[in-house]
């Protein structure tokens, strides 16, 4: 497509103090190439370690077996928390937390007060039982208190196991029954967009089905909760006496930080483990050279704390580094389709980092929603969590950025811990839609179906062949799985699942994920490559494309169609679209079905399910596969029915 090779120029505010330059980038990406170890020992003296590291990587990809910093012993909870306190920075604003609704209070917490926060909740933790190494699941709001317990649990040596809020009781019990987690911290009820969610009334079905020793409950919207003597207990009940001292346990570098179950747009959700010296060092060095963060400034992520975005770059990435971060409990558009940039305005947030569906939705509902709002803090946007289609992000670009700020669309995974390719904000112009280039250490590869490494411009399937500190180590109790999913495709390299084009200017493109791609009459195509042309034209909002058995081509092309607030569905613009993509990608991809449908079915974290829109695509509607980490089943059961009527 035309408009994919386009470059747009990185602004001349993006250069100024920067953390890397263009020349930089080059040098410090080539050495981490050559020297490796020399290269992470130097960025690990970021780091507070109580014992340093004498050995740096030590890893294989077959058998699979990754270590680094093996004989360092440190606390990620010191260095995001105590050692700034200790530097003196005590006053800095490590948190600000806005509520729900515009009128809530804002609460505003120095690293001095978060010190002490996470010192009370780890003193209430082990008052509970909790010991080291033991698995504590996480189920609350988007509040401060998340992030405190998941400090507190890393400040004692337990593995903490993160439930986004919005689960159901049923996926709560197959997570606690996984990882056989005693203990859950939890709320009376959460809140979103104005509505409660039953937290604890959750957390007392899950534990219908399966046990726990101790439950901890916050306090938050003060709604009515049962609680079960000898099990539950209200925090500020529990929390009342304990000391204000608490020691940082000191860890091997390999012991286990946290157990994160991915998102699950694939299948079963599997228990990612990710260990404490290599993630702290990776967190802190992604979000200092990637965000190019500068002192003073207050950056805001909109994941929930419940996916590893908000784990990475919420808590640890941004705290490890002294920085202010934004902590939102609620939704986009609530109470308008405005609430994101009055909170920019509000709070004068100068890097912002989103999802592309939280953009294409805010696209949709029009302009008049930004221009509103004072943006003049803007210094930098992100996006994270799929590939964002061209249109979206010169939407963001222009409409939110007034095209003066640099756009970095960071791609990663859950098992990556950090991001791994993207464009830094002073190194590189930008090309809407590619992610760009591969982060320090990071070596990327594109391999064809029986393994064979393509050079150059080529188009593929995305492998890393090195290791970096921040990736995986294991899916928890189940190293084969570990091996199984992201080793034995290509023997020797780590397979991210994801489909990806380099440009010959080594820029990477994911192309989506591999089973996402579909082979019409023997030419491979991403579904991405024709969503995003889909979304180009100005009466779609959002677009989802799979593949389907066809007697001729092999694989047709289904359509999955959202459009613009306001717009028919009609034959005629079902023709028209038709004709817009051949336009815009060749008779090739011509959409052989185009289904209007008023949402798409997406996980919790906001992914398009194409996993289930391909079975519906096929007419297999009894085998959906695992359906459990839907945002709204409702959505499916009609897509079924229009499906049943074509
Ligand atoms: P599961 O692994 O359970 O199926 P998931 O892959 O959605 O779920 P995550 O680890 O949250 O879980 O998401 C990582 C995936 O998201 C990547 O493999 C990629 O497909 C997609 N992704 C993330 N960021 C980007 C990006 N900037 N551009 C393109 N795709 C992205
Ligand atoms: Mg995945």
């Amino acid at each position: 497509m035309s408009d994919q090779s386009e470059w747009v120029q990185r602004p001349a505010s993006a250069l100024k103090g920067t953390n890397c330059t263009a020349e930089q980038y080059e040098k410090m990406y080539a050495s981490s190439l050559q020297d490796s170890d020399a290269f992470w020992a130097k960025q690990a003296e970021r780091i507070d370690w109580f014992q340093k590291p004498s050995k740096i990587a030590n890893w294989s990809f077959d058998p699979v077996d990754i270590k680094w910093f093996e004989d360092g012993t440190l606390n990620i909870c010191h260095n995001a928390v105590d050692r700034h306190v200790e530097a003196g920075n005590g006053d800095r604003t490590a948190i600000i937390f806005e509520p729900d609704s515009p009128d809530g209070e804002v609460r505003t917490f120095s690293y001095a007060d978060v010190q002490r926060e996470v010192i009370r909740m780890a003193n209430t933790l082990k008052k509970l039982g909790v010991a080291k190494g033991d698995r504590v699941t996480i189920y609350m709001p988007m509040v401060p208190e998340g992030a405190f317990a998941m400090l507190a649990c890393a400040r004692i040596g337990a593995i903490h196991s993160v439930i986004f809020g919005g689960f159901s009781p049923d996926a709560i019990a197959g997570r606690v029954d996984d990882c056989e987690s005693d203990w859950i911290v939890t709320a009376d009820e959460g809140l979103r967009g104005s509505k409660t969610i039953p937290l604890k009334a959750n957390v007392d079905s899950a534990l219908e089905k399966v046990s726990a020793k101790g439950v901890l409950v916050l306090r938050h919207t003060g709604g009515d909760v049962s609680m079960t003597d000898g099990r539950d207990h209200w925090y500020h009940e529990l929390s009342a006496e304990v000391s204000d001292e608490c020691l940082c346990e000191p860890m091997n570098a390999e012991d286990p930080l946290f157990i994160l179950y991915t998102s699950g747009s694939t299948g079963k959700p599997k228990g990612v483990l990710h260990t404490t010296g290599g993630y702290a060092v990776w967190t802190e060095t992604t979000f200092r050279y990637i965000f190019d963060y500068r002192d003073g400034e207050v950056f805001w992520c909109t994941a929930d704390i419940g996916w590893v975005t908000g784990h990475s770059y919420i808590v640890y990435g941004p705290l490890q580094n002294g920085a202010t971060a934004l902590m939102f409990e609620g939704v986009p558009n609530y109470p308008d389709h405005d609430r994101f940039w009055q909170v920019c305005a509000k709070h004068k947030v100068n890097i912002f980092y989103t999802a592309p569906t939280a953009i294409r939705a805010l696209m949709r509902e029009g302009d008049h929603h930004v221009e509103k709002h004072d943006l003049s803090s803007l210094r930098l946007l992100g996006s994270v969590g799929e590939p964002i289609n061209p249109e979206a992000w010169r939407w963001y670009h222009e409409t939110v950025g007034k095209e003066r700020i640099p756009i970095i669309d960071t791609w990663w995974q859950t098992e990556t811990g950090g991001c791994m390719i993207t464009t830094l904000p002073a190194a590189h112009d930008m090309k809407p839609g590619s992610a760009g280039k591969p982060f320090f250490g990071v070596q990327p590869q594109l391999v064809d179906n029986e393994g064979a490494e393509l050079e150059g411009a080529a188009s593929g399937n995305l492998c890393i062949t090195h290791s970096w500190p921040g990736q995986a180590r294991t899916v928890y109790g189940d190293h084969e799985r570990f091996i199984q999913t992201y080793f034995s495709t290509y023997p020797g390299k780590y397979f991210t699942g994801d489909g990806c084009r380099r440009d010959e200017d080594g820029y990477y493109w994911i192309t989506g994920r591999v089973d996402d791609v579909i082979n019409v009459s023997g030419h491979r195509m991403g579904t991405a490559e024709v969503e995003s042309a889909l979304v180009l034209h100005p009466k779609v909002s959002e677009a989802a494309v799979v593949g389907f058995p066809h007697d001729i081509k092999g694989q047709g092309i289904y359509c999955y169609v959202t459009l613009m607030d306001g717009v028919e569905e009609s034959d005629e613009l079902s023709a028209e679209l038709r004709q817009w993509v051949r336009k815009e990608i060749g008779p090739i991809a011509t959409p052989d079905h185009l289904h209007f449908t008023p949402a798409l079915p997406k996980t919790r974290s906001g992914k398009i399910m194409r996993r289930i829109l391909r079975k519906i695509g096929e007419n297999e509607f009894g085998s959906l596969g695992d359906t459990s980490t839907l945002a709204d089943p409702g959505v499916v059961d009609a897509l079924i029915e229009g499906r049943k009527n074509r």
